[in-house]
């Protein structure tokens, strides 16, 4: 794809993009999404059970054109107790998953509610005292949050937990094109402060890159993915998520039909992710996002378990690879 057939890109307008979204399903703010229990490798190369709850709360302020996790969210402020009482029953559901998952025990937990931690609309500050209890058990603690929310509360928040608090940040992509017309409201510049103050604050940096990302040429994509998880890496991020944009906001598929966007391939993720890790070598976490893999298209159907299967084997080892396929190359 040539990205846009070179026609102007089209302005952001969130209140566009929120037009197109299909209705949110209705949700009840004092149960979560769900839980899961998968391993992770870390940044010194051990896997280890990770344990992630999904928690339902408010929407995110921001729109971004490729976002689709409005719909994990209810319309109003998360009610005070709410959180509290979804991680309660979500940690009481881990055993069970240990157990099925043959696992003894899991010391790492995922804190994501769809939208910004240090939100007090999302998480009202009430909770943080109680989730930081409850998360006692645990060595360390992910939540997500973008940079433009990352303030005192961080520290505050770390300093009430036991372990070890990890704040992912979506960076999205270095593409000097896309980054503005993505609807993040985000600059390199404000990604790089939020990133030095977590870590002048003691608090370790995850980071979120595209792949797949509007506005950028398809031949285009693993370069521009390579150079945010290098961009990631300079910031001090010791984990790097490669996520593959999925469609289904209604604003993407818009934006496909003018050519501005085009959904990644499971060749594309493949290269994406073994480039990743060629950039951080021993340095940091490179994987791809686990959830919703299966989702990713393949235009040729002679490789695509073979590339699924390199994918995690990646995710696994770390040890970058390329499946050759007689049919695509
Ligand atoms: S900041 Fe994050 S949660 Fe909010 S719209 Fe953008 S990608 Fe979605
Ligand atoms: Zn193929």
């Amino acid at each position: 794809m040539e990205a846009g057939s070179g026609q102007a890109p089209p302005a952001f307008d969130p209140a566009a993009v929120r037009a197109l979204r299909p209705s949110r399903p209705v949700h009840d703010p004092w149960r979560p999404q769900g839980v899961t229990v998968e391993l992770e490798r870390g940044p010194g190369g051990e896997l280890r059970p990770w344990a992630t709850v999904f928690l339902t709360g408010a929407e995110c302020p921001f729109t971004c054109v490729f976002c689709d996790l409005w719909r994990y969210t209810v319309s109003g402020p998360t009610p005070v107790g709410a959180l509290p009482a979804q991680l309660r029953s979500a940690l009481e559901d881990l055993p069970r998953l240990l157990l099925e998952a043959g696992l003894e025990r899991c010391d790492r937990l995922k804190l994501y509610n769809a939208s910004n931690f240090f939100e007090p609309r999302a998480v009202p500050e009430a909770d943080l005292e109680p989730i930081a209890r409850l998360a006692e058990e645990f060595e360390r603690v992910v939540v997500e949050c973008h940079p433009r929310l990352v303030d005192g509360r961080v520290r505050r928040f770390a300093d009430r937990l036991r372990g070890r608090l990890e704040v992912a940040m979506g960076l999205e992509t270095v593409h000097a094109g896309a980054l503005p017309r993505l609807g993040k409201q985000l600059t390199l510049e404000q990604f790089d402060r939020a990133a030095a103050r977590l870590l002048a604050d003691g608090v370790d940096l995850r980071a979120f890159v595209l792949v797949g990302v509007p506005f950028v040429p398809a031949a285009e994509q693993a370069h521009w993915a390579a150079a945010s998880v290098r961009h990631a890496l300079g910031a001090g991020a010791r984990s790097v998520a490669l996520i593959p944009v999925r469609g289904g906001n209604g604003e993407l598929e818009r934006l496909q039909r003018l050519d501005w966007f085009e959904p990644p391939d499971l060749a594309l993720v493949e290269e994406a992710l073994a480039r990743g890790m060629e950039e951080a070598g021993s340095r940091a976490a490179v994987q791809v996002d686990p959830w919703d893999l299966e989702r990713v298209q393949s235009a040729c159907r002679a490789c695509r378990a073979s590339r699924l299967a390199a994918i995690r084997e990646m995710n696994r080892t770390g040890v970058p690879r390329r499946t050759a396929c007689d049919d695509c190359g």
